[in-house]
């Protein structure tokens, strides 16, 4: 008998994938959402001038869009507007916007990914291929040496931390805990989230120099937070007095040897009793899923994706107890750890 058409159905979403991917980045980039979110309505004719594009282009961007369930035609004539998945996640001041992760993904990880034969025949990221420099320190060599794309890269981990951090935040009973270091904390939009959650705590946002001076462009208006910023380098400078360490999406862009360094100054910062709540994508113990972390780990970062079970063994070669593991609806895991 022919395939099966579930199966066929399957394979074609995985061949179009990428197609689905860079419909929505350029729809994204060009500002499509955004423009029909203040004029809903428009037709293809008005969007194109608007976006200052082709007409044919814009049309087959706006069906293709419509096909993927980001924008509907306005009772049923040429004419479009957002559905409520792209009013939530795809206007770029919306609370949950993705709109900075999105631009990221298209100008950073689709790059790296355009040269993944490379990446898997070598086992090493492709900065150099993709952008024409070697990485030694991701972060200082490839991201924070240019004033926009530390801004593109920041907004990138503002969107996902502001998607994701009040699932973070309130995984646990944190009420035993007073102040709170967020190490390689970034914009502070995790640190509000812990604010905001638990009136008791304060939160230092440790990061960069580079990040820190940024730091006031993602402040939140119109709301009394605790979160202050300092600036140092995790491996080398003191790292912020507290009773609880957060460390969020830091320990799998690392070498097992720089990880043991930042986890050692943690725990010498460390009282027993102190907390390091951790939080990554947890793979699954036999490393199924979720493909989402497995992908990520494509991009051949020189630090790896790990399993609950590896991050709580690891972090007991340091001197934590894993107290609580939780599997959150969200993009991120997370762990709760104590000091012996
Ligand atoms: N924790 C944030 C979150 O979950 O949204 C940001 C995670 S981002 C992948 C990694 C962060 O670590 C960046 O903000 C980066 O600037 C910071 N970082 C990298 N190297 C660092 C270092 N040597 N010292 C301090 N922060 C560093």
């Amino acid at each position: 008998s022919g395939p099966k058409k579930e199966d066929l159905q399957r394979m074609m979403e995985l061949m179009d994938g990428f197609k689905a991917s860079k419909a929505l980045f350029t729809a994204s980039k060009m500002c499509v959402f955004d423009l029909l979110q203040s004029r809903p309505g428009l037709e293809a004719e008005q969007i194109a001038q608007e976006i200052k594009a082709s007409l044919k282009g814009t049309q087959c961007l706006l069906e293709a869009c419509v096909s993927l369930g980001l924008l509907r035609s306005k009772d049923h004539k040429p004419m479009y507007e957002n559905t409520d998945l792209a009013t939530r996640f795809l206007l770029s001041d919306a609370p949950f916007s993705l709109h900075g992760y999105i631009q990221h993904c298209n100008s950073t990880v689709w790059p790296l990914f355009s040269h993944l034969e490379s990446a898997v025949q070598e086992g090493t990221n492709q900065h150099d291929k993709a952008f024409g420099k070697k990485s030694k320190d991701m972060f200082q060599d490839t991201v924070y040496y240019d004033r926009e794309v530390k801004l593109r890269f920041m907004k990138a981990m503002h969107s996902i931390a502001k998607v994701t951090g009040k699932a973070v935040a309130t995984a646990f009973d944190l009420s035993s805990f007073k102040t709170v270091c967020d190490i390689g904390g970034c914009t502070g939009a995790m640190a509000y989230e812990f604010t905001e959650a638990h009136p008791g705590l304060s939160v230092t946002v440790f990061d960069l120099p580079a990040v820190v001076d940024m730091s006031e462009h993602f402040t939140p208006q119109h709301r009394e937070h605790r979160v202050s910023f300092v600036a140092g380098d995790f491996f080398k400078d003191d790292l912020p007095k507290a009773d609880l360490y957060i460390l969020a999406r830091i320990l799998h862009d690392w070498p097992d040897e720089k990880v043991d360094i930042l986890l050692k100054r943690i725990s010498d910062a460390c009282r027993p009793g102190c907390g390091l709540l951790l939080s990554e994508i947890f793979l699954d113990e036999d490393r199924g899923g979720p493909c989402r972390g497995l992908l990520q780990a494509l991009s051949m970062s020189v630090g790896k994706q790990r399993s609950a079970t590896e991050y709580s063994q690891l972090l007991k070669s340091h001197g934590f107890i894993t107290a609580h593991v939780r599997h959150t609806d969200n993009m991120l895991d997370a762990m709760l750890c104590i000091k012996e």
